[in-house]
């Protein structure tokens, strides 16, 4: 009698912690690994590790919407000002020409 065999369901472990593992996830419905972000539960760590990747990759979206999202402001801001340089009396002709050079 192979002792790292599972006794609910007979399934066959090279190692006893691999047993442990298994009778703790499956049949005892224990999840050790917990996610400190959403709690959410996982009996392996694989599982977690891959959830873990997606908290990450939202936290890496919404850093680089951020940004874009600024530069969407400032650009449609500038789209939707008219391109109209003032009406300058003749003295004040390098004013106009240093703003609209830098645009
Ligand atoms: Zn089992
Ligand atoms: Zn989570």
């Amino acid at each position: 009698m192979n002792e790292l065999n599972c006794n609910a369901c007979g399934k066959q472990f090279s190692t006893k912690y691999n047993l442990r593992k298994h009778v703790e996830a499956l049949h005892l419905k224990l999840k050790p690994y917990t996610c400190q972000t959403c709690t959410k539960t996982f009996a392996y760590k694989h599982s977690y590790c891959q959830h873990m990747q997606v908290h990450l990759r939202v936290a890496a979206s919404s850093d680089q919407s951020f940004p874009q999202a600024q530069t969407l402001k400032a650009l449609s801001a500038l789209l939707t000002k008219p391109y109209n340089p003032p009406p300058a009396p003749s003295k004040a002709q390098n004013k106009v020409d240093l703003t609209s050079v830098s645009r």
